[in-house]
């Protein structure tokens, strides 16, 4: 019983860190923290490293402060909800930075027709390069649904 809960704690804060970063990359990224979100779209940094990454610095500090604070005891649900927010951020990492956008080419040609989905749902968000009037801000769920024949791979 007591590892079930822990499993569903995990999936539960696995998924909503979908909503966190949906709402976060909407609201925050492509609002008052734009200018470290920028350089994702324009591409205006040359180097190997974008601003854009210290958002990876920024999401995982919750996760591990929840690791820290919760190994101790992990009949506490603190351990697990680490565990899902951290997952969520490799998955992130996985998807976005290796698959999507082939930081390193690992993961280039696939037939799955969910990480296809995916990559398209992003590159419908890629298409502005612009602050405001962006869509498609999820990465994993909430994501937008467009034909293939609209957006280019
Ligand atoms: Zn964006
Ligand atoms: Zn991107």
């Amino acid at each position: 019983m007591f590892y079930l809960i822990s499993i569903v704690i995990v999936i539960v804060a696995f998924v909503s860190m979908e909503l966190v970063a949906y709402l976060t990359h909407k609201y925050i990224m492509h609002g008052f923290l734009w200018s470290l979100h920028k350089d994702h779209h324009d591409h205006s940094n040359t180097s190997k490293f974008e601003r854009n990454d210290y958002f990876f610095v920024i999401f995982a500090i919750p996760g591990i402060l929840n690791i820290l604070y919760g190994s101790s005891d992990l009949s506490a649900p603190y351990f697990w909800i680490g565990l899902g927010i951290t997952l969520y951020g490799a998955t992130y990492f996985f998807v976005h930075d290796l698959f999507i956008h082939q930081r390193i080419k690992v993961l280039r040609n696939t037939s799955n027709p969910y990480l296809l989905l995916l990559r398209r749902a992003h590159k419908i968000h890629h298409k502005s390069i612009m602050k405001q009037g962006g869509e498609s801000f999820g990465m994993l769920l909430f994501i937008k649904y467009r034909s293939n024949k609209t957006i280019k791979q």
